[in-house]
């Protein structure tokens, strides 16, 4: 699928309304294509076929561009799933891909719960104290590979000043968080 092909398949899939919010995406509305399970599944559980799963058809939602930004981070479950405000046989694919993928969305689940508990369930950088729901699993050095040791939980104000690089880095560095 190409990218204009995603977006169709994305903007069908969620019947013209916003997955997030439930409300119609309005043709002024900027818009964008939403994976209900998290890409940061695969890039942490490295595995192709979960990789494949991930980015297959069903898993293409359309989200308001301002409800993207204000979303939690939690894992879908069955229940999740079946309270998406979309069409059954949308659901029912969907539950087919959480189905095939069960075993690496816990091993996922379970990294980041332990990371998050490692921390006494703070923000790595703020240290505010955050609940699992609104925590991010980033990596703590760049350089290195996205395992257990390299990774740390970010509130979703620090995750998103965490994706400049150089602040990432200062950060590191000031709160001693590299091995
Ligand atoms: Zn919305
Ligand atoms: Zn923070």
């Amino acid at each position: 699928m190409n990218v204009l092909e995603r977006r169709q398949k994305a903007y069908q899939n969620s019947n013209g309304i916003c997955i997030l919010c439930n409300q119609p995406i309005l043709s002024h509305e900027k818009w964008s294509v939403e994976h209900f399970i998290p890409r940061a599944i695969y890039k942490w559980i490295q595995k192709p076929e979960v990789e494949l799963q991930v980015e297959s058809a069903a898993n293409l939602f359309a989200v308001h561009m301002d409800c993207n930004l204000k979303k939690d981070a939690e894992i879908p479950t069955v229940n999740t799933i079946n309270s998406l405000n979309v069409s059954q046989t949308i659901k029912d694919e969907l539950l087919l891909v959480y189905r095939e993928i069960y075993d690496s969305i816990e091993q996922y689940r379970s990294m980041k719960q332990s990371v998050w508990a490692k921390q006494e369930c703070s923000c790595a950088f703020c240290k505010k104290r955050i609940r699992l729901v609104k925590a991010t699993l980033r990596r703590i050095n760049n350089q290195l590979e996205r395992t257990r040791e390299n990774a740390m939980c970010l509130c979703f104000h620090c995750s998103l000043k965490a994706s400049h690089p150089e602040y990432k880095k200062k950060m590191v560095d000031k709160k001693q968080l590299s091995k």
